[in-house]
Order: C-alpha cells, then sequence, then structure tokens
C-alpha cells in the first residue's frame, strides 16, 4: 500500500512535481541544460534573497555539509550541537580531520545568540555550524538573533543548515549574512531526495581558496568556475533539476509570504491538537518549530502499536527519532501539506487513540 507521510521527511511530492521528473532527458553539457540550470538558479537567489552564487549539488544534505566543513573549516571550528543532525555534524566535522569543538544544548532546548557569543569570543574559531531547524527535536533556533551575534565576528564563516525550514519561513540569506546556507529538498522543499542546494559568499570562497584538502566531488572551487556556464563539476541529477524549476514555480504562485503563512496556521492547528489530547511538547515557546512539532508522549501510548494501526490505514506515522523514540513523537506539517491534510490524519489518529484506549 502507499502510504500518506507523515513523517518529517521524506514528504509528499506533488503529481505535477513527479510528472516534471519524466521530461525526456537531455545532456548537461547542451544549451538546454544551461537554460534550466539558469532559471533553476534565478528562482532560488530570489527565493533566498541572495546575489550570491546558488549551488546545486547532486546528493543528500549531508553529501554538502561534509563539504562546507573540508572546504570552510580552516584553523578550527564550532559545531553548535542540539539534537540527532546537529550533533552527527559535529561527528562529521571531526572525521573528516578538522579541529572541532561541539558546544552543546540539551536536546529539545534551542542554540541562543549568547552561546554563540560566548564560544566565538574565546577566539578559537575560524567557522562554525548551526542547524536552524533541528529536526530530530522540533527546535528553531533564533537565526535573526544569532545572525545579528556573527555579525561581531567577520573572521568566522558561518554555515547553516536549513534542510527543514527553508522556504517554510522567512530566511534572507544576505540580510543575515550567512556565508555557506545548505539545505537538500526532501523536507520544507517537497522534492524527491538525492538534490542539495547551497550558497557560498565571497568570504566563504576566499576561504576554500586558502584550505587544503577540499576533494573534487564537493569542491567549492569547482562549483564556482562551473557556475560561470550554468552548470555543475560532473553530471547532475537532471530529473530532479526540472522537479525543482517546477516546485520553484509553484511555490511563487502560493506567494512566498502565504507559504510561511500556511505553516504558521499548520504548526497552530498541530500545536492545538497536541495540548488538547493531553501530550506535551517537547520544545518550548518560542523555540517551537514551524514545519514540524515534536509531542512528549506523555499520556505513555503505545506508540509501537499506533504506527502500526495508522500504517493499516494507509498513514506513515513518526515516533520519534534517535534517543528520544518512543519518548516522544513528531508531526510534520511541512512541503506542500495543508491544512485539511492535517485534519484528515489527526482524525484517524484519534479513532486509533480510541482504539488503543
Ligand atoms: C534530514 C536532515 C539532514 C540530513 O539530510 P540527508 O538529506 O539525509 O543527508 C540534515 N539536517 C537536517 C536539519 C535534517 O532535517
Amino acid at each position: 500500500m502507499i502510504k500518506k507521510l507523515f513523517i518529517p521527511g521524506p514528504v509528499d511530492v506533488h503529481p505535477d512535481v513527479l510528472q516534471a521528473m519524466a521530461t525526456p532527458m537531455i545532456g548537461h553539457r547542451m544549451p538546454e541544460y544551461a537554460v534550466l540550470h539558469g532559471r533553476v538558479k534565478a528562482g532560488l537567489k530570489c527565493l533566498l534573497a541572495t546575489e550570491k552564487p546558488v549551488f546545486l549539488a547532486t546528493s543528500s544534505a549531508f553529501g554538502v555539509m561534509e563539504g562546507a566543513v573540508r572546504n570552510l573549516v580552516g584553523s578550527r571550528c564550532v559545531n553548535f550541537c542540539n539534537g540527532a543532525f546537529s550533533d552527527k555534524w559535529h561527528d562529521v566535522t571531526v572525521r573528516c580531520g578538522k579541529e572541532a569543538d561541539a558546544v552543546k544544548a540539551e536536546w529539545g532546548k534551542p542554540i541562543t545568540p549568547e552561546m554563540v557569543d560566548a564560544a566565538l569570543a574565546t577566539g578559537r574559531y575560524d567557522s562554525m555550524t548551526l542547524i536552524h531547524n533541528e529536526t530530530s527535536t522540533g527546535v528553531m533556533s533564533p537565526l535573526p538573533e544569532i545572525a545579528a551575534v556573527l555579525g561581531n565576528y567577520p573572521d568566522v564563516v558561518s554555515i547553516i543548515d536549513t534542510v527543514s525550514s527553508m522556504s517554510a519561513f522567512s530566511i534572507p540569506v544576505d540580510e543575515l549574512g550567512i556565508d555557506c546556507c545548505i539545505f537538500g529538498v526532501q523536507k520544507a522543499f517537497a522534492l524527491p531526495p538525492g538534490l542539495a542546494v547551497f550558497t557560498a559568499s565571497e568570504r566563504a570562497l576566499d576561504r576554500a581558496k586558502s584550505v587544503e584538502g577540499r576533494g573534487y566531488y564537493f569542491d567549492f572551487l569547482e562549483f564556482e568556475a562551473n557556475d560561470a556556464k550554468d552548470n555543475t563539476p560532473s553530471t547532475p541529477c537532471i530529473s530532479q533539476i526540472y522537479a525543482l524549476d517546477k516546485q520553484l514555480e509553484r511555490m511563487f504562485a502560493e506567494g512566498l509570504e502565504r507559504r510561511w503563512e500556511r505553516h504558521r496556521q499548520m504548526a497552530e492547528y498541530v500545536r492545538g491538537w497536541v495540548a488538547e489530547r493531553g501530550y506535551g511538547f517537547f520544545a518550548d515557546e518560542p523555540y517551537r518549530s514551524v514545519t514540524l512539532t515534536c509531542a512528549v508522549n506523555s499520556r505513555g501510548t503505545d506508540l509501537a502499536s499506533l504506527k502500526k494501526m495508522l500504517g493499516g490505514r494507509g498513514f506513515a506515522f513518526d515516533d520519534g527519532y534517535g534517543k528520544i523514540k518512543g519518548k516522544t513523537f513528531r508531526i510534520p506539517h511541512m512541503g506542500d501539506m495543508q491544512l485539511a491534510d492535517l485534519g484528515e490524519f489527526l482524525a484517524v489518529t484519534d479513532e486509533c487513540l480510541g482504539e488503543l484506549g
């Protein structure tokens, strides 16, 4: 049975976007590809509110998250960690042979501007990583306030993951001064997985020039050289770029502000349901994510059984991630999801909860 996805990524893909993936193939060194690439790039620059180069990488988000570390970490990196993905990014940084420290907040808590300031004020770091929206815990850290702090440290290259927030929330990359903004497309962007997008400021590209061991596949300077020809260093996932082109068209047709507002309304609706059913929230206000709600299983619901029951009724349900599996569950409200989809899902969830007793 094909299940309707209520997991925080991958999320359901609109039929028009799936259809775009069936466009007949072209060669990436043919002029037709440069036209497609150029159009997608222009759309992304508008969406990200950036004049900086925007690159397309054929990989999941972690490919570029690793690539960014290899290109942009010179002497020492600070990884801000408050959940499974940010903890892993620290591990990846160390595995790349970089000097790095993890500054940790408890899972469920945000990274605060004060934490960032305290770490950078030591003068030990030339780079930092941060996950804007920790998908494992449903926590959205206050990016504008953190960006204001980063403004005081012009020698620190900022690498920010917006995998589960880009397009659902206003993230004006240039205004925030983000040096490298990274996202995969299977979450907030609602595309099939396998494509990642990233930006690089002049500061980022200058840093890359001075860093050894960038490798080839994710070498930012290779991306920069090919970008001038609206192209990529190696063969890109052309079908997915057709899908991204279609999805950008759909996003602009909806309107970005309306898209942000839809996410805000869906978040409010799901939070209302969680509170009414007597569950808790893993994140405190005002740090609850607009793209997913992480509920605390304070009623002691048998989440494994609930997942099975929902599966039988055609819905994929998420019973928590990593070390908080079973203690929490996550309800996504991202991508192209509408309030009506959530209404249907939560009504069936209520039926299942009734049967579970
Ligand atoms: C899912 C996710 C990732 C990992 O993405 P992959 O595409 O699986 O590499 C990284 N960061 C965040 C915030 C995520 O939600």
